[in-house]
């Protein structure tokens, strides 16, 4: 199939970026130097008491206003909507400030009214905070739903560094999942599935780059705090020029929703991925399988995760129903010999056997 150029499709960055310690203080000084006299901010829960203060005090130095606050603990589509158009026509941006729920809430508000958006973290679980999606209710199921990536991303490391390791253990499994992921996009391509963009894939490369060749292998270490965040980054950006989310997402992403829809308890979303990302880069002869493994190894990520492994039968059922996640969508598990070959990998791979049990 040939696909035409895509042309005039406008391309967001994001134009505010800071990465540092105690940066939530100095969110009111971003604000004023972008003239965003007004704003509305979304809250992830208990984060108001946690950072309110320091937060407050920024805006208040610089006389920025606060005509709408709230706590964000329901994601349904139609109260996002109605919120959003019930705000002051004088709100120059939307703030989200917290985990997946508030980032998304405020992200949507924003993307309907084309403001701009900036996204405050909490942890850097996945790259949720910088991606052109987001996850909502509609008429009650989880979807993923187009919006725009952050005009501006604000990390606090004061905030990063205080994670549990399983919220960076998570981003390292959603960051290093792009192994198998760009390896599906090229394929699909190939075989005349999908379209290819040679910068997003540059950038969705680089962005493992960051992390293979840069990092220390010690998880705390703020240096790869630092390219964790640059990498999660870059492959938000990556599926922004794309149009798709094919730099970060592939088969290992389709095995995780499907955990995230039959298993008892489905596991934070990066350790599940990072786990589907080794299996599939194995089956699918990925060349930097063997990187992956190394990877994973020498930060302990294999480690933390078989302290509490996935379970599997439910881990077998996700391979099975995998591939009819999404409609028309080559991975390599859309090859009729991949459920054989993967469940004698998870029965044999030494590393398998300790994290699917
Ligand atoms: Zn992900």
């Amino acid at each position: 199939m040939k696909y035409p150029f895509m042309t005039n499709r406008q391309i967001n960055i994001p134009y505010l970026l800071k990465i540092g310690n105690g940066k939530i203080a100095k969110i009111g000084k971003y604000l004023f130097d972008k003239d965003m006299t007004e704003i509305a901010i979304f809250w992830g829960e208990g984060m108001q008491s946690l950072f309110g203060e320091k937060f407050y005090t920024g805006l208040k130095e610089h006389n920025i206003i606060i005509s709408h606050e709230q706590t964000v603990n329901d994601i349904a589509i139609e109260q996002i909507t109605t919120t959003a158009f019930s705000l002051s026509a004088n709100v120059k941006a939307i703030i989200g400030l917290g985990g997946g729920k508030a980032l998304d809430y405020a992200k949507y508000a924003a993307y309907l009214l084309r403001i701009p958006y900036i996204s405050v973290p909490s942890s850097t679980s996945n790259d949720g905070f910088c991606s052109p999606s987001c996850s909502l209710t509609v008429n009650g199921a989880r979807k993923t739903v187009k919006s725009s990536i952050p005009y501006g991303v604000v990390i606090d490391l004061d905030i990063i560094e205080k994670c549990p390791p399983i919220f960076i253990y998570s981003g390292v499994g959603d960051m290093f999942s792009k192994v198998s992921a760009l390896w599906d996009w090229k394929q699909a391509f190939l075989k005349g599935y999908e379209r290819y963009n040679d910068f997003a894939s540059m950038l969705s490369y680089n962005s493992l780059d960051i992390l293979f060749l840069r990092h220390s292998s010690n998880i705390y270490a703020p240096q790869f705090q630092r390219s964790l965040v640059n990498s999660l980054l870059y492959s938000g950006i990556a599926m922004e020029i794309a149009g798709t989310s094919r730099p970060a997402s592939g088969s290992e992403h389709l095995i995780s929703h499907a955990l995230d829809k039959i298993a008892k308890r489905p596991q934070m979303h990066g350790l599940q991925v990072g786990v589907a990302s080794y299996l599939c880069a194995m089956l699918q002869n990925n060349p930097f399988a063997n990187g992956l493994k190394e990877v994973f190894t020498q930060i302990g990520f294999f480690d933390f995760v078989a302290k509490n492994p996935l379970n599997k039968s439910e881990f077998i059922e996700a391979l099975r129903i995998a591939p009819s996640i999404k409609n028309n969508y080559y991975t390599i598990l859309s090859e009729p010999d991949s459920f054989e070959k993967a469940i004698k990998l998870i029965e044999n791979d030494e590393i398998l056997k300790k994290l699917i049990i």
